[in-house]
């Protein structure tokens, strides 16, 4: 077993800890994890937690599965990395074919890059050069929502409507249009997102409109906003926007990367829409969330329109040393092969008790916003009255560490705290991770004074 005060004294010294204050980071003590499976996370002090956001959205069928296991030890045994230019493989070419196969016809050609920040970086630079292609020119800006996260690159923090996280670097950005998103946990329309009208929609068209002729693409999160809040929104404002970018030839880009493959209850978020994107991103859950690997899907008519000349200007210059990554394709393979084979997201059976278990939260009187979408559940912890905490407090930070405490692993975003397990997740394993959270939250308020009946 792994000396943990050795591993956590080494990570004092040498360690950049992502997303995290170092100095509060390191001025407390966390977990080494030493292993893991099913929707455990194990430490090295024997340690069982839940976990409750798949390690960054990213795990799908539980850790440690025994196809996914197989299919990486097959394939490290045949060639682990190799590149793919004048070269190709097996698994990343069959994979192609695979996620080719589970999107709607028109969406037919996979470009490879390694994690959800390149995969949308492609997208954008394979968007404007699709117009250059054609001949069309003064298309060269992005429209994003506010509120939108859809990597930490520089291309995608301008695309980013998080301040806490992109404000900073905004004299270095690439400037982008922004609409406003949907505003469903407050409607100014008096509607609920399960059901309106888009009504919303009129405030993105007009946002929008002035800047038709130099739009390259609209870029969404499907359905749900992540990093904001897990900010839920009808599907019917995507079909809307369809439309509208049908209606001025602005490509619609459908940033998946957090979504994909069976969150939402849908294999892809935009299927709720009925409608057809002409670029999909995906990553995290796409080997199952064993390795980086990152797909952008292209229409057939994108792809065809950078056909020319071998050294001409339609070429897209673009790749990574890992692009294709024959490992990382067979751990996708195999994971797509359990999503197909046993429909994990789509059986009502699991659904109901996710629901269940986010109902478990409506008589708390604080918890506020309960919402969920298939899979993905959030709510904001505020004052019985609805009151929101002074961020100052850290109430979501609090919670994250008397969870940990309660055998459950959660990060709040602010004080929004979020669901979003693997879907093997057992109707035993939701009911029990829930009740441990309330545990947690409700010792927390206890010790600031402020639960109340
Ligand atoms: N797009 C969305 C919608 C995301 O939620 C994320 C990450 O959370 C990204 C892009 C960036 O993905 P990555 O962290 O793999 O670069």
């Amino acid at each position: 077993m792994a000396d943990t005060k050795e591993i956590l004294e080494l990570e004092r010294r040498h360690f950049w800890p992502p997303y995290t204050q170092a100095s509060v980071y390191f001025a407390s003590e966390h977990p080494v994890i030493e292993r893991a499976d099913g929707v455990f996370l194990y430490d090295t002090e024997g340690n069982r937690y839940y976990d409750m956001i798949s390690s960054w959205w990213v795990n799908l069928h539980g850790h440690n599965h025994p196809v996914i296991n197989a299919a990486i030890a097959e394939q490290v045994q045949k060639v682990s990395h190799c590149a793919m230019a004048s070269l190709t493989n097996e698994p990343a070419v069959r994979l192609a074919a695979e996620l080719a196969e589970l999107c709607p016809p028109d969406l037919s050609r996979v470009f490879f890059s390694d994690d959800g920040s390149t995969a949308v970086e492609v997208a954008m630079k394979m968007a404007f050069q699709y117009f250059h292609n054609k001949g069309v020119t003064g298309r060269t800006r992005f429209a994003a929502f506010t509120g939108a996260y859809h990597g930490d690159t520089l291309g995608t923090v301008a695309l980013g409507g998080v301040d806490l996280f992109h404000k900073l670097f905004k004299p270095t950005l690439i400037p982008v249009h922004r609409a406003p998103a949907p505003p469903c946990h407050a409607c100014p329309h008096g509607r609920v997102r399960t059901d309106c009208d888009a009504e919303c929609f009129a405030a993105i068209e007009e946002a929008l409109l002035p800047h038709v002729g130099e739009l390259v693409a609209v870029i969404v999160e499907p359905v749900v906003q992540g990093a904001v809040g897990m900010q839920m929104y009808s599907p019917k404002v995507l079909t809307a926007l369809r439309r509208f970018c049908d209606k001025h030839d602005i490509l619609l880009i459908d940033d998946e990367v957090a979504m994909a493959f069976g969150r939402t209850g849908r294999t892809f978020a935009f299927e709720h829409a009925g409608i057809v994107p002409d670029i999909v991103c995906a990553a995290k859950g796409l080997t199952g969330g064993y390795l980086p690997l990152a797909v952008t899907i292209a229409s057939e008519e994108i792809y065809q329109s950078f056909l020319g000349e071998a050294g001409g200007t339609k070429t897209f210059y673009h790749g990574h040393s890992f692009t294709g990554n024959p490992l990382g394709a067979a751990a996708a393979r195999a994971s797509m092969r359990i999503y197909r084979e046993e429909r994990l997201p789509q059986r009502e059976e699991r659904l109901r008790a996710f629901s269940e278990m986010m109902e478990t939260f409506s008589d708390k009187a604080w918890a506020h916003d309960v919402r969920w979408i298939g899979m993905v559940g959030a709510l904001d912890i505020k004052a019985n009255d609805g009151t929101a905490f002074d961020p100052a407090l850290g109430v979501g930070r609090m919670v994250s560490a008397r969870a940990l405490r309660e055998g459950v692993y959660l990060r709040p975003l602010g004080d929004t705290i979020y669901f979003l397990p693997p879907l093997s997740i057992t109707r035993d394993e939701m009911l029990d991770m829930a009740a441990r959270v309330g545990r947690a939250v409700e010792s927390v308020l206890a010790d600031i004074g402020t639960l109340g009946g």
